[in-house]
């Protein structure tokens, strides 16, 4: 029986994840989403949360469970006996980062392989920071992630938005949504 791990942030889970992790599933018997508990990120979600969306995400995939962990990777899939470590590839940045790691990991756990997957073509775009800023500027992400996770996101920027006040410059007078790369720079 192979089992193999899918580790990453998801903060949130999007659809170009949930692409990865139903081809893994159909490839590999079990399938083990780990959510890493202490990214060098800001996060939207704490890991509890992010553990919760991914199952909701998920629930259709039979032999995929959840667990969140912290430190190496290849130590999460030691402990839980994964072979497999999975990835998933939009790009060359995403190849050269991931062989970095690879070669890495390879180095501590000879046993354990690395599989990437290239991402389909309909997400190659999509980063859980593109759906979070579009979110953030009340943009539709409806395309992008479960409906669970859409309206956990647009709870999450409302509670945000009344309890931290927006910073205002003489410049941005009545602008209340920070600006990030989808807004216009002119
Ligand atoms: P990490 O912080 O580990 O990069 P992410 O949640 O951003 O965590 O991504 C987890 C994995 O999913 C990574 O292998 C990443 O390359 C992959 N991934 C992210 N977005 C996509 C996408 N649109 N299509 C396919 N794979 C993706």
């Amino acid at each position: 029986m192979t089992r193999a791990l899918y580790p990453g942030t998801f903060d949130p889970m999007h659809n170009g994840h949930v692409d990865i992790a139903q081809r893994a599933a159909s490839i590999f018997e079990e399938l083990v989403i780990g959510v890493y508990d202490a990214p060098p990120k800001k996060l939207l979600f704490n890991t509890d949360e992010r553990v919760v969306l991914v199952r909701q995400a998920l629930a259709h995939l039979p032999n995929c469970s959840i667990v969140s962990f912290t430190g190496l990777t290849v130590e999460c899939a030691r402990s839980i006996d994964a072979q497999v470590i999975v990835r998933g590839l939009r790009n060359v940045a995403d190849f050269e980062f991931e062989s970095q790691i690879g070669l890495a990991n390879r180095h501590m756990a000879s046993d354990i392989e690395l599989c990437c997957l290239l991402s389909s073509t309909e997400y190659i775009y999509l980063s859980s920071t593109i759906v979070k800023e579009v979110a953030n500027l009340d943009g539709n992400i409806s395309a992008w992630v479960h409906p669970v996770i859409a309206e956990a996101m647009q709870q999450r920027y409302a509670e945000n938005a009344a309890t931290v006040p927006p910073v205002e410059t003489s410049k941005q007078k009545g602008v209340t949504k920070s600006r990030g790369k989808l807004t216009h720079h002119g």
